[in-house]
């Protein structure tokens, strides 16, 4: 872990450290400009370029990355961006064992988890393996500080999710506990200073740092309801991913918290607020997020089947999965009213 404003610096020395001289930079299409920077700045250590990460990781273009990995001889991977420049690395990864550098631009933690996801036919389907888990993470909040408000907002609820349910996790222990709570003091508490001031480092390293611990604990234990439903919203109706993760988390909180009220005094606690999911609401709504399903495109008539495959495949949760439950929950974030 190589955390700190300006550590992006220290991206030769870590290629160096693993030997590697054939670099294959990954980004989305709008980092490419930034990917291929990287690649002159790096100059003899890197291979090329794969400028084409989307969201999602559909294994169309998992398999394009792959096969321009091995024709360069790729040796390591540095993945520039966010969530889905990650898992385009991953994709990568988990099939030839390339050893991973991420240098992650937004809040959602996936360069600190061996979870990968591939996109086939419109399904998503994810799994574990420490393969693709990157072997160094490079921190430079000066990377996050173009990051747009919008984004930096629900990206930190992105975050703020992986330990809002970490909180009542099954496989959960004392130390992860703890990190969660953390987690999510930290994120909170530079949300509002990153609303007022966007390019405000000081709170743009507060929450990256916060993202770090919030990603930790997203690789360390299992979710639950939130992250079903985000996944089955996101995968099967194409929603945006951190917004969908802005707008459920109140509810899916709200769902969960007479069942689990060991995590909600943490979550209470670290809020600052007696009402852990209306705090939440009130985060992301007064600081510009979207705050229902409908604004994210969402048809009401998608409803049902939502709530139908959300409670499909039994997969424990601190409250039993009530379809009918599930179903005025997804009614509730659709339509934007505060929980509780
Ligand atoms: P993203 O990576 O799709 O990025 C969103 C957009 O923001 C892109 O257009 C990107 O180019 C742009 N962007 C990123 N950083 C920027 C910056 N600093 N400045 C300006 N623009 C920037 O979004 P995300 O929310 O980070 O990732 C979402 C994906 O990650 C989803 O597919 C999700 O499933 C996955 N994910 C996986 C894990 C895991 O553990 N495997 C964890 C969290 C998220």
């Amino acid at each position: 872990m190589v955390f700190g404003a300006g550590s992006l610096r220290h991206l030769p020395r870590e290629l160096e450290l693993f030997g590697a001289r054939r670099a294959l930079v990954l980004s989305t299409p709008g980092h490419s400009a930034a990917a291929e920077g990287l690649v002159r700045d790096l100059g003899g250590r890197a291979a090329g370029v794969f400028a084409r990460a989307l969201m999602h990781v559909p294994l169309e273009m998992a398999r394009e990355a792959r096969t321009q990995a091995a024709r360069l001889h790729a040796d390591c991977l540095v993945a520039l961006g966010g969530g889905s420049t990650t898992g385009l690395a991953k994709a990568i990864a988990l099939e030839s064992g390339v050893p991973i550098i991420a240098v992650p631009t937004t809040y959602a933690g996936s360069e600190v988890t061996p979870i990968y996801g591939l996109t086939e036919g419109g399904v998503k389907r994810t799994g574990r393996d420490a393969r693709v888990l990157p072997r160094v993470v490079i921190y430079d909040p000066e990377l996050t500080l173009d990051l747009p408000l919008r984004l930096s907002i629900t990206s930190g609820m992105n975050a703020i999710a992986h330990a809002a349910e970490g909180l009542y996790a099954r496989d959960g222990n004392p130390l992860t506990e703890l990190l969660a709570e953390e987690a999510i003091r930290c994120v909170a508490g530079a949300l509002p200073s990153l609303h007022a001031s966007p390019r405000d480092l000081a709170a743009r390293t507060q929450a990256l740092y916060g993202a770090w611990l919030c990603g930790t604990v997203l690789g360390t234990v299992g979710m639950a309801l939130h992250h079903k439903l985000c996944h089955t919203l996101g995968g099967s109706f194409a929603l945006p991913h951190a917004e969908v993760h802005a707008v459920v988390l109140p509810h899916a909180i709200e769902y969960n918290a007479a069942a689990a009220p060991q995590a909600l005094s943490a979550l209470a606690r670290a809020l600052r607020s007696e009402a852990p999911a209306r705090a939440l609401y009130a985060l992301a709504r007064t600081h510009g997020a979207p705050y229902s399903l409908r604004e994210l495109g969402m048809r009401a008539a998608d409803l049902d089947r939502a709530a139908e495959l959300a409670s499909a495949d039994p997969y424990w949760n601190p409250r039993p999965i009530e379809r009918s439950a599930v179903r005025t929950l997804l009614q509730h974030a659709w339509e934007g009213t505060p929980p509780g």
